[in-house]
């Protein structure tokens, strides 16, 4: 199936980066948030990227021009009814993502994808509340969207191989490369990345290193771009406790226990960048 029409819902830091590369492949893509002023600041950061992009050689502005005029903002999920392919990157919550899939299928005609950017949350279970869970699909993409090669595809339960094989070509169309995977707690990505993060916190919780000589070792010894308490804290600390919530909760073995002071900083208010403090401070 050609897919042409893409949709993005969520216009956050992923979706918008989503709306970006689909919009540099060639397609005409609507994106989505529930206030005009997120989808603003969605489009804001694309035209900041692009305006960088031009500056550094990377693209003409004549190219820039021309992923602009392919990206629609709307406010109105029902702009969903003629587009071939829908990928939500909104808030990472189970009840109200298949809130929001159940409004989709009932929108979109029959022969549209409906995919789910989750980073932890079960698809066979989202695509268990449409009346299409062979059209469900997981495409998980890495942050910054625009500069991060893998798509991790996951397979539902019911997920077809004509779905999955239009979105393997969809993705390379993106200029990514696309890995699969089967549906279980964390995927790959995160049931690797995960607990290594959270044993980082446990040398941390148990005196064997500060934070710095942490991420020190990990950069050093191990050759890691950033170091695991640097990248928990741009991740987010409430979203790695998440994360460790669904491996804990999901695979049921005790070595995915989150460290103590993991929610502890959490209690706390200190999640990472976000919030201005987490295992470093930021002004
Ligand atoms: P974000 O908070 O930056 O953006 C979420 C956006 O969704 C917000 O603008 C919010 O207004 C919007 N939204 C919420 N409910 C909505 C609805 N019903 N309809 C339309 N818009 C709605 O979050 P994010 O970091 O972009 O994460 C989005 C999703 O991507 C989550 O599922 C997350 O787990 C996943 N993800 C995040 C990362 C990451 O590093 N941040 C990486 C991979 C996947």
């Amino acid at each position: 199936m050609s897919i042409q029409k893409f949709m993005v819902i969520g216009a956050g830091q992923m979706g918008s980066g989503i709306a970006q590369v689909a919009a540099q492949a060639g397609l005409q893509v609507i994106l989505n948030d529930i206030k005009p002023e997120f989808v603003e600041k969605g489009l804001a950061g694309i035209k900041k990227n692009l305006a960088r992009d031009v500056e550094k050689g990377r693209k003409t502005q004549e190219e820039a021009d021309g992923i602009l005029s392919r990206l629609t903002a709307s406010t109105d999920v029902t702009d969903a009814k003629d587009v071939d392919f829908v990928v939500e990157a909104i808030i990472e919550h189970m009840a109200i993502k298949t809130e929001l899939f159940k409004k989709l299928d009932d929108i979109c005609p029959a022969h549209t994808i409906l995919a789910s950017n989750t980073s932890s949350l079960p698809i066979t279970e989202i695509a268990a509340v449409t009346k299409r869970p062979e059209k469900v699909i997981g495409m998980h993409f890495m942050n910054p969207v625009p500069v991060m090669k893998l798509i991790e595809v996951i397979r539902g339960l019911a997920t077809s191989d004509d779905t999955y094989s239009a979105v393997e070509d969809l993705s390379k169309k993106m200029g990514k490369v696309p890995v699969e995977v089967n549906d279980f707690p964390g995927f790959v990505s995160n049931r690797i990345l995960l607990p290594m993060i959270n044993e980082a916190i446990y040398c941390v919780y148990e005196g064997v290193a500060t934070p710095e000589a942490v991420d020190e070792v990990m950069k050093l010894g191990m050759n890691h771009p950033m170091g695991p308490l640097t990248l928990a804290d741009f991740i987010g600390l409430d979203t790695c406790l998440y994360i460790m919530e669904v491996l804990h909760e999901g695979l049921g073995d005790s070595k995915y226990r989150p460290c103590p002071l993991l929610r502890k900083y959490v209690k706390a208010g200190w999640l990472g960048k976000k919030s201005g403090r987490g295992f470093y401070v930021y002004e």
